[in-house]
């Protein structure tokens, strides 16, 4: 059994406050897995600067400047939290063996690592943890994340229930995931898209340590439709369908109407007329949302731009292991 190099890799967007806390968190943690002979002494905890306005990069740096198991890199602008997770592995895949994803605020539980390590060691490339309670969520955030969870996978999207970006990933695996090169990214429907054999570890998921969540309502709904619309097309296939179903009651409404005209008995019939116009016309303009949405997504793909641009790293200039 060869021990792997670790890297843990942590997207930071102004979590000064809370780092402050974490980061001693992290560090004790590869510490004792390097003692217990799981990850190699080479390990390292890799923060990624999101374009943070307050003091969180300083504080990276210092980190660093004191501890060599810290490194970090500072993206240059906020670019959300899976570009700057997508950063952050990208940059780990060719200095380590595996990688594991966290939050900063200590939501995760770090003890969980050992098991998605010993899974690692069994021959899972991917391994997911799954909380499995969302009691220190509000019952809002636990409702509606439960319900679009449901709705994913409903849509065609693979996604591992009750999982966030809490994952282990190898690099042979990370390898693969660099030639997927979409800018509309949503990695934990993206990750079973690569194969390999992965696993589940379960885990409890506490409260933020401090700060307040980077996710505010409209980031969310924004995550949760790129989820959608990136994994899957069955919106597109479902408006179509109901075109056709629409099309065909308006063919027996015709026929109706033409019998009723013939029979000599026609009502003006200003109401039922005024409520299939305002029907149809409800349908097409969420229909053309849909469709505008996706052409959306291929105009931001074809631009090819790039996913984030890394300014600055603690590391720079020094030899590359
Ligand atoms: N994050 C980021 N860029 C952003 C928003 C968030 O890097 O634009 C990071 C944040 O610092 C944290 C993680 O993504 O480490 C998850 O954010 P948060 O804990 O606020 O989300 P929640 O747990 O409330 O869903
Ligand atoms: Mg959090």
């Amino acid at each position: 059994m060869t021990i792997p190099i670790l890297y843990i890799v942590i997207p930071c967007y102004n979590e000064e406050k809370v780092l402050a806390v974490t980061a001693p968190m992290f560090r004790d943690k590869l510490m004792s897995l390097v003692e217990a002979g799981k990850v190699a002494e080479w390990s390292r905890v890799l923060f990624v600067n999101d374009g943070s306005r307050d003091g969180t990069w300083d504080f990276i740096q210092s980190l660093s400047k004191d501890d060599s198991v810290f490194e970090g890199l500072s993206l240059s602008r906020n670019q959300g939290h899976q570009n700057a997770l997508l950063a952050g592995l990208m940059e780990a895949k060719d200095r380590c063996d595996v990688t594991i994803s966290m939050d900063c605020d200590g939501q995760d539980d770090p003890d969980a690592m050992d098991q998605m390590l010993e899974e690692y060691q069994n021959g899972a490339e991917i391994v997911y943890g799954v909380r499995n309670k969302r009691t220190s969520d509000s019952f809002f955030k636990r409702f509606t994340a439960e319900s679009y969870y449901k709705l994913l996978n409903k849509m065609g999207g693979e996604v591992v229930y009750n999982h966030a970006d809490y994952r282990l990933v190898s690099s042979r695996v990370l390898q693969e995931f660099a030639n997927f090169e979409e800018v509309n990214i949503f990695l934990r429907g993206m990750f079973p898209l690569v194969g390999f054999k992965s696993t589940c570890v379960y885990y409890e998921r506490r409260e933020r340590l401090a700060g307040e969540s980077r996710y505010p309502l409209a980031k969310m709904m924004a995550l949760a439709f790129d989820g959608i619309t990136s994994l899957s097309i069955r919106p597109i296939r479902f408006i179509t369908g109901c075109g056709a179903f629409f099309a065909l009651v308006s063919m027996i409404l015709i026929i109706y109407v033409l019998v009723s005209f013939f029979s000599g008995n026609t009502v003006p019939g200003w109401s039922s007329n005024l409520i299939s116009v305002c029907l149809i016309g409800g349908i097409q303009l969420i229909s053309l949302g849909v469709i505008g949405e996706y052409i959306g997504k291929i105009y931001l793909e074809t631009k090819h731009r790039p996913r984030y641009i890394i300014e600055k790293r603690t590391y720079e200039g020094e030899e590359r292991t």
